[in-house]
Formats: structure tokens, sequence, C-alpha cells
């Protein structure tokens, strides 16, 4: 039997260098989330500018603006909102639900309004959530007119005057629709898409956790450039999305792969949705990476046009290769779209967690190569080239059999059951011996790395 004892060439792999950068990744993070989490994000307006330019200070985001009008497919870009303060004054001039000291309490998009009403029609115009009494719900008007507040259900009954003075200070003209995006050039031909929303308000894990996360793996991808070329995308859901597109489809046919990044930040295990071609790379890559690297439950879904954003790049004018990284996913923890959905909700170990299962899920999607075994007649002999020892723990009998030009790692990877980021060191012990050959694909990368 060969020795399986851990050797320096195990420990230095790229998941276990990863598992050690992610305490601290999770903790930035964090304190990211908790930096954008007072501005007032929407479809439109002022808070998305201020989210980005609070983002150029992690990395080089470039910001576009879209006017008012632009078509997108068969979606307009609306009218901007923006709303200064909201409120409802009780008869002693007191705010009986305030703006300022939430932004979940006005709804999205309400036009101004300022003017006395009666407690009826103040009723008719509040949402709460009386199964969820101590969280304000959020709620929107995208695409309609009309104004509404929200409000723990709990207050509720704290409106007993007669009438109030219902005050909101918005405005809905002519503007444009902000996104940003960071391109990273890599060596060769091919890129990434990782794209995430930015519409909502002053809520956590949907989708701070997907903007913060977002944003350090593409820190990470400035800091140790790749082969592949990386887009970054922070757009408004749907919109968005469908705005980039329409800018963006000569490039399309390079995308290699992609992962729309949503409500990452919960103490839920990893869940992935399939892209729409099913066993993409990219959906082979995480299931590969939730297998071999994933703590506790992690779980893969079929594809399905509902969630998020990968429904406008899953459309079959489209279908590219674009799965949905989550944890808990949406409408499945009760503080999804609630004032639950807080700094205490998420946590620095599970944004930590998010950004290490989706840095190797990219680190494997940009390595994976097809080798040639120069001596495939019969097993070469590994003792003279001091690779013995390390043969069973790299892979280097699975790499050498399967290296007929016809397999990747990855698919080297599922056959043998191992680890992809083990083979690749295996990979790369064999070719430094004169014993394997690149004949495809990215190649060995740079040992510093790994
Ligand atoms: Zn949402």
């Amino acid at each position: 039997m060969i020795s399986v004892e851990p050797t320096a060439a195990q420990s230095s792999t790229l998941d276990l260098q990863l598992r050690e950068e992610s305490e601290r990744i999770g903790a930035e993070a964090h304190a990211l989330v908790a930096r954008l989490f007072p501005y007032c994000r929407s479809l439109t307006g002022d808070g998305v500018r201020e989210t980005l330019q609070a983002l150029r200070t992690v990395i080089p985001l470039e910001v576009h603006e879209v006017p008012t009008g632009t078509r997108a497919y068969d979606w307009v870009v609306p009218n901007e909102w923006n709303v200064r303060d909201a409120y409802v004054l009780d008869s002693c001039g007191q705010r009986v639900i305030d703006f300022r000291a939430h932004t979940l309490h006005v709804v999205g998009n309400s036009a101004q309004i300022d003017r006395r009403t009666s407690r009826e029609e103040l009723l008719a115009h509040v949402f709460t959530d009386p199964a969820h009494p101590d969280w304000i719900p959020y709620r929107h008007l995208y695409y309609r007119d009309g104004w509404g507040f929200c409000m723990r259900h709990r207050d509720l009954g704290q409106l007993d005057e007669p009438d109030y003075r219902v005050v909101i200070d918005s405005t809905l003209q002519k503007g444009s629709l902000t996104y940003g995006e960071l391109v990273v050039r890599g060596t060769q031909s091919g890129m990434f898409l990782v794209s995430t929303h930015t519409c909502h308000p002053s809520l956590c894990n949907d989708n701070l956790s997907g903007i913060a996360t977002t944003a350090l793996i593409a820190r990470e991808w400035i800091r140790h450039p790749r082969r592949h070329g990386a887009r970054f995308v922070f757009a408004p859901a749907t919109l968005g999305p469908l705005v980039w597109l329409s800018r963006n489809e000569p490039i399309l046919p390079q995308i290699r792969a992609g992962i729309v990044v949503a409500n990452v930040g919960d103490q839920g295990g990893p869940t992935y949705y399939r892209s729409r071609q099913d066993t993409a790379p990219v959906d082979r890559t995480i299931a590969h990476v939730f297998r071999h690297a994933a703590s506790g439950n992690a779980s893969i879904r079929p594809f399905a046009p509902v969630g998020y954003d990968q429904r406008q790049y899953c459309s079959p004018g489209f279908n590219l290769p674009i799965g949905c990284l989550q944890r808990t996913p949406n409408g499945e923890y009760p503080q999804y779209h609630s004032s639950g959905d807080n700094l205490d909700f998420v946590t620095a170990a599970a944004l930590g967690d998010s950004w290490r299962l989706l840095s190797l899920a990219l680190h494997v999607l940009d390595a994976d190569a097809t080798f040639i075994n120069l001596f495939p007649k019969g097993e070469p002999r590994l003792g003279p080239h001091g690779l013995h020892a390390i043969a069973e723990s790299l892979g280097l009998f699975w790499i050498l059999n399967l290296s007929d030009g016809n397999h990747s790692l990855l698919d080297i990877a599922e056959r043998s059951g191992l680890p992809f980021w083990r083979l690749l060191e295996g990979a790369r012990r064999l070719e430094e011996a004169g014993l394997l050959q690149r004949q495809s694909g990215a190649g060995v990368p740079q040992k510093d790395r790994f």
C-alpha cells in the first residue's frame, strides 16, 4: 500500500489557503454590509449610487447611468425615484411612522404626498405582517403608481387618532438607472460573469450579502489575475441584467460560466440552483466544490425560472451557463423581505464561507485543463521522479490513466472522487517531472497561489 500521510503538497492546496483566509474576509464582508446598510436602495436613485460609490473604496467599479426611457428588450428604464424623508405625524406633531428610523418604513417608489388623511385612508396604505409582528415588511410599487408605509404589526394599535398628516418627500422623474461593473482582463479568451442585485433598501441577506461577497471576490480577482477574464455586475434585479445584456450582446459568447449571488450571509447551508443548461461546467464545478469543500448541509437544486437574475441570463434567447448561489433561498427564511433581515441575521462566518466556496468554484473553472500522458504504455515508474509517496494522495495514477486528451481535470476529479485542487497539484508535479503535457485549457496555475 502507498502511504496516504498528508504531505507538504497537500497542506499547501488552495482549499486550505481559502479556509484560512475566509475568517478575515468574512469579518470584512460583514463590516461592508454594515456600512452599506443605511442607504435607501431601489430600482433607481441615489441609494444605489451611494452604494456603488462606497464599493469603489474596495474595487475600481465603473458606474454606468442609463437614461429613463432606454429600452432593454421588452422593458423600459422608468423614471428615477429618490426619497429624502417620509413620515406620518399625529396631532402632537410626533412621527408615528418615520423613514429616518428605518428605510423599510416607506414603500419603495412611493409618489410624493403631503396632506392630511383620515385614519381609514392611512390604514389602506399601511402594510404590516401579522405573522411577524416585530418586523417591518419590505414593499415596493415598481411599475405602479401610489404611496404607502410599512410598519411593525404590533405598533398598528398606536394609530388610534381620527386623522394624520402624511408626508412623503420623494421625486419620481426623468433620470437614470445606475449599475456598476468591473471588468478584469484575463490572459486567454473566455470570461466569467458574477452578478448580484442592488435594489433592496436596508436588508442584509437579500441583497447586501451578495453585494459584499461579490465585491470581495472581485478584489481577489484583481490581486491575483487569472487566465480567464471576469466581469462583476452590480445591478438592480431584473431590469439591471436586461439592460446589461442589451448592451453586451457581442461579448456574450465569451462567457464560459457565471454565478448570480444572493442570500449568502445567513447560517443555512449553501444552496445552488443549476443553470438552464443543467450540466454546464459551472453546474458540475459547484456540485464538486459542495461535495468536497462545503461544511454543513449543501444542496443542489434544478434550474427554475424563479428567484434571481439567472432568470434573465438563462432566458432562451441567451441560455447562458449561469447558476445561482445562495445559502437559504429567497422566501424560505422568516426574516426574508423584512426588518428581521438585519445585521444580526447575517454572520461573518457565513459570509466568509460563501466567499470561500465561490472563490474555490471560480478557481476550479479557471484552472480546468486537459493533459496528455507522455508515457501512456503502462504506468511510468514514479519512484525515480520522487513521486511515489504522493501518488495516491494527489491522484497521480488517475491523472496518468485518464489524460488521453479526452478528459479534463474536472472530468478526472468527478470520476476518481478526488478533489480537483489535489489533482491540480498532482498534474503540476507530473508536468514538472516531464510525464504530462498540457493539451488545452488553462494549464497548471502558478505555484505561488497554489
Ligand atoms: Zn428580494
